[in-house]
């Protein structure tokens, strides 16, 4: 077998986060993605990469300079473990500094108390595993993230009952397919892609 049928990458379909790039049924989840039930979403702006013999699929970052995350960094991540006061964020990209995947020791977590300046009874009507979270860094050390802020909070979120797409109703989401109303501390670029 010849190098050229080992990796056959397809670099030409750019994507966004939270862009459905393909199904586990098909391919593994690689590097800049995320899974929701069966179907792999984009975590950061770039292209898809599809390598044939692994079948794993994974997005190309558009920056080829692996970025450090500093405190005050706006980053967006996927939402990938919910416990009663903190929501665990895996980062998919950094604001300013190039989307290429990163290397962090563990999820970073936004605490309850950092969700919005307003008290939160229920992280649940907040957050929701698998959506895609835009938020800043307030501590290195231990990786914390506050979405208090207009612009900061869930950018692309699934319905819980259907898995569609969510679409912005007012102050809260509405699912096109099933018609559920779900909350969430929402982001005012919610359904753009704007990082
Ligand atoms: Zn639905």
């Amino acid at each position: 077998m010849d190098a050229e049928d080992e990796v056959n990458t397809e670099e030409s379909v750019f994507v966004m986060p939270g862009d459905f790039v393909g199904t586990t049924e098909e391919f593994r989840a690689g590097n800049g993605t995320y899974v929701n039930v069966a179907d792999i979403h984009s975590l950061s702006t770039g292209y898809v990469k599809i390598d044939r013999k692994s079948r794993t699929i994974s997005i190309v970052p558009q920056t080829s300079t692996p970025p450090q995350i500093n405190e005050g960094d706006i980053i967006v991540g996927s939402v990938v473990n919910m416990r009663e006061s903190v929501a665990l964020v895996e980062i998919g990209a950094i604001k300013g500094k190039g989307e290429r995947e990163f290397q962090t020791n563990g999820a970073a977590a936004i605490h309850v108390s950092n969700v919005k300046d307003s008290y939160v009874k229920n992280l649940g009507q907040e957050f929701s595993l698998s959506d895609v979270v835009k938020a800043k860094v307030i501590n290195t050390q231990n990786m914390r993230l506050t979405t208090d802020g207009k612009t900061l909070g869930v950018m692309k979120a699934f319905c819980s009952r259907c898995h569609s797409g969510l679409e912005k109703d007012d102050d809260r989401l509405k699912c096109p397919e099933c018609g559920r109303v779900e909350k969430r501390k929402l982001s005012s670029d919610y359904g753009t892609g704007l990082i």
